[in-house]
């Protein structure tokens, strides 16, 4: 894939790739805050927004005002998508609801633990493959490598209190 560019803040590097006449990949690596400026990261068109947000470390409230920012654009111009969206993402997308603004989740993390390895993982959950259970707000049964079942290691109450906001077909 096409590397277009490469913004580096503090602790904070954004990826775009692709081919801007179909769909580019921008992946999110580092920590979203005061130091990320929406109207200075400035993205090329294209038909399709892919965002990859497995790497997000962590953000915080200014952080959240200038992204919020930045995915409202994006929404006006195409179509997006977010996908690996870190634990840390969907804590916030449960308070502010403003951070998906029209994008579609096609995928996140969600904090489980084995009781038989005794470690804690994040493991991707598809919102297609479960959407029934997490509109339910139930953490999908998951088995680990090990042949153990995963435990959910957060408050599923809180963890999946705004599905669907998440699952929701946009
Ligand atoms: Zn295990």
């Amino acid at each position: 894939m096409q590397n277009l560019s490469t913004l580096n803040y503090d602790n904070l590097q954004i990826r775009i790739e692709g081919d801007p006449k179909e769909s580019l990949n921008i992946w999110f690596d580092g920590e979203v805050n005061e130091n990320f400026k929406a109207n200075l990261v400035i993205i090329p068109d294209a038909k399709h927004f892919l965002i990859n947000l497995s790497g997000l470390r962590s953000i915080n409230s200014l952080g959240i005002r200038e992204w919020s920012q930045f995915l409202q654009t994006l929404c006006q111009r195409s179509q997006v998508t977010l996908e690996e969206c870190a634990v840390v993402f969907i804590d916030q997308a449960n308070i502010v609801p403003q951070i998906l603004a029209k994008a579609k989740v096609t995928s996140f993390f969600a904090p489980y633990f084995c009781p038989q390895c005794n470690i804690e993982l994040n493991c991707k959950l598809s919102v297609v493959t479960h959407r029934k259970r997490l509109l339910e707000r139930r953490a999908p049964q998951l088995i680990h490598s090990c042949g153990a079942e995963l435990q959910f290691d957060a408050l599923e109450e809180s963890y999946f209190a705004h599905m669907d906001r998440i699952v929701s077909e946009k």
